[in-house]
C-alpha cells in the first residue's frame, strides 16, 4: 500500500528553497513552536479548518452544516467561527462557495504527491532544480519523505529537506540515502533561550547537525528576529556553533522577520507575538559576520 502523509501545501516555481527551480511539498506537523512562526498553520499535525472574515458573505451555509456549534450567527447578519468547538470534519468548506472557510491540510499518498511534482520534471532538470521537502517538520513523517524522495531517486530528480532537525536521529537516517541536500535552520546558540522561544531546547539539533554534516552538503537558514536574535553577539554565537562544519556549508540564508503569521494565525484564533523587523543595515552587518564560515551568504 501507498505510504500517506499530511501535506498542507505543493508550491510549484519555488526559488528560495534550494538551486534552480523547485517544487516545494509542505508536510504539517511541527515539533517546534517558535513564537515568530511565519507558518503557525503547519504547526498542528491534524487537519485545521482556516477562516477569512474577508471573503465571508454571511451566507449561514456553514452553520446550517456544523452539528459541533462551531458556527455561529453574529450579531447584524455576522458570522462567527469559534475555532476551539471545531472538530475538523471539514463539512463547511464544502458549502461554503465564497472560499471563507478553507480546509488546511490533505491525506496525500506518495504516488499523487510523485504525480503532482514530475509534471515538472524538465524545469527540473533545465535550471538544476528539483523537489523540496519542507514543513512544519517534514521529519515527523520521515517514512514518507524517504520514500517519495526514494522514487524521485530512481526517476533522477534531486530532493532537498528543509528541517529544524528537532527530531531523532532515526528519522534523519531514513531520509539519508535519497536526500542530496538539507536546509536546516538554526535559530540561536543559547539552549534556555532557544527553550523559551521555540518550546524546545537546541542540544538534539546541534547534535544532529554536527553529525549530518558528516555526511550531506548544507543550507543554513537563520531567522533574524527584533529583540530575540538580532545583536552582534548573538550572530557570533552561531557563527562559533557553524565553524566546525563549515567545511559542508554550501549556502547560508539570513531570514529577515516579517509579521505574515499573524495574520494566518487569527485564520485558526492563534494569536502570535509581533516582534520588530531588523533594518537592511542589521541584515547587511550580519551578512558580513557570516562570511568566516561560507561565502555565500544571502539575505532572504
Ligand atoms: S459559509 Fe462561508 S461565506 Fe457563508 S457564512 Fe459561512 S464562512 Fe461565511
Ligand atoms: S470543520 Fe469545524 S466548523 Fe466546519 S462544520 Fe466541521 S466542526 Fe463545524
Ligand atoms: S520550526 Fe519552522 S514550522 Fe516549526 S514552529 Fe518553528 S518556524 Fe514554525
Amino acid at each position: 500500500m501507498s505510504m500517506e502523509a499530511l501535506i498542507y501545501n505543493i508550491q510549484h516555481f519555488s526559488l528560495h528553497d534550494g538551486p534552480g527551480i523547485r517544487t516545494t511539498v509542505f508536510l504539517k506537523g511541527c515539533s517546534l513552536r517558535c513564537a515568530w512562526c511565519h507558518n503557525p498553520e503547519s504547526i498542528d499535525n491534524r487537519i485545521q479548518m482556516l477562516y477569512d472574515e474577508k471573503k465571508c458573505i454571511g451566507c449561514g451555509a456553514c452553520i446550517q452544516v456544523c452539528s459541533n456549534g462551531a458556527q455561529l450567527a453574529g450579531p447584524e447578519g455576522l458570522h462567527l467561527f469559534c475555532a476551539d468547538q471545531c472538530m475538523h470534519c471539514t463539512e463547511c468548506a464544502q458549502v461554503c462557495y465564497a472560499g471563507a472557510m478553507e480546509q488546511c491540510g490533505y491525506i496525500k499518498s506518495a504516488e499523487q504527491v510523485l504525480e503532482e511534482v514530475l509534471r515538472d520534471k524538465t524545469l527540473y532538470q533545465t535550471s538544476g532544480g528539483g523537489v523540496t521537502f519542507s514543513g512544519g517538520e517534514p521529519l515527523l513523517q520521515a517514512d514518507f519523505v524517504a520514500e517519495a524522495a526514494k522514487q524521485l531517486q530512481a526517476e533522477g530528480i534531486p530532493t532537498a529537506i528543509d528541517t529544524a532537525l528537532n527530531v531523532p536521529w532515526d528519522s534523519v537516517e531514513k531520509a539519508l540515502p535519497y536526500a542530496e541536500l538539507f536546509l536546516v535552520d538554526v535559530k540561536m546558540a543559547d539552549c534556555q533561550k532557544h527553550k523559551k522561544y521555540t518550546g524546545a531546547g537546541n542540544d538534539r539539533i546541534l547534535q544532529n547537525l554536527y553529525r549530518l554534516a558528516e555526511y550531506k552538503p548544507l543550507y543554513i537558514r537563520i531567522p533574524v528576529i527584533g529583540g530575540v536574535n538580532d545583536t552582534e553577539e548573538e550572530m557570533a554565537n552561531i557563527v562559533k556553533l557553524l565553524l566546525p562544519v563549515r567545511a559542508s556549508i554550501k549556502q547560508i540564508n539570513l531570514l529577515t522577520y516579517h509579521d505574515f503569521g499573524i495574520e494566518k494565525g487569527r485564520r485558526f484564533a492563534k494569536e502570535m507575538q509581533r516582534f520588530a523587523v531588523p533594518t537592511d543595515a542589521q541584515m547587511q552587518s550580519f551578512s558580513k559576520q557570516f562570511q568566516s564560515v561560507c561565502e555565500s551568504v544571502l539575505i532572504d
